[in-house]
């Protein structure tokens, strides 16, 4: 335990604040999160290395430093209901639900959605709605967002999250080809979306009607 939290130290200063984050708030969730528990037992030992690693159904949690950059895009000062695309292993949504006031994550694979949700609510993480499905095509359900993060990489921007994005909201996804993308911020303010590229990334792909063909 005590040996975690000093992996979890040295990762947020040697990987992330080293390169240039320095939002307190998520260096902090970053510090807190058990980020081993999200790995396969036999990964544990390499759960706190500078990289993304497999969490099974062809799917990989992503690298420590692009979970903070993504979190830092999105802007959040703890008000927030935040749509999550591509559940995953769940880590990124324990950092999230420490920062806004509700998340809603979706994740194709049921077993992946699964597995995050008995993690997560074993340790304790209540405001978060688990949904298995499609989410390309967002969640009309539970919409507007304020903020919509993307865990899985289209081609563009799938329209119907600009369409449940709140005014004044954030959307942060990694858009481009199959294998290699940028992460791009988009901000929809009077009507109008604004395109900002943070730079480049892979990311797995997202998978349904406005993604890429399975
Ligand atoms: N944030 C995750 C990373 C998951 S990788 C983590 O921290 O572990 C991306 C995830 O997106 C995969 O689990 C994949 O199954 C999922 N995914 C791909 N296409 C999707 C879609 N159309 N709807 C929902 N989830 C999708």
């Amino acid at each position: 335990m005590v040996r975690e939290a000093l992996l979890r130290r040295r990762m947020v200063q040697g990987q992330i604040r080293a390169r240039g984050v320095r939002d307190e708030r998520v260096l902090t969730a970053m510090e807190e999160v058990p980020r081993h528990l999200f790995v396969p037992p036999d990964l544990r030992d390499a759960a706190y290395d500078d990289g993304p690693l497999p969490i099974g159904d062809g799917q990989t949690i992503s690298q420590p430093f692009i979970v903070a950059e993504m979190t830092h895009a999105l802007r959040l000062s703890g008000s927030e209901k935040v749509l999550e695309i591509g559940t995953g292993s769940g880590y990124q949504t324990a950092i999230l639900s420490r920062l806004c006031r509700e998340v809603v994550t979706v994740e194709r694979l049921v077993s992946l959605s699964m597995a995050a949700r008995t993690l997560l609510e074993g340790l304790g993480v209540r405001n978060v709605a688990y949904v298995v499905g499609d989410g390309s095509l967002g969640c009309p359900e539970h919409s507007p967002y304020d903020r919509i993060l993307s865990a899985a990489a289209s081609p563009d921007v799938p329209p119907p999250w600009l369409a449940q994005l709140a005014e004044g909201g954030i959307i942060v996804l990694p858009m481009g080809g199959r294998l290699e993308q940028v992460l791009a911020r988009v901000t929809k303010r009077d009507g109008e979306t604004r395109t900002e590229v943070l730079g480049g990334c892979r990311f797995v792909p997202l998978v349904g009607e406005y993604g890429f063909r399975d």
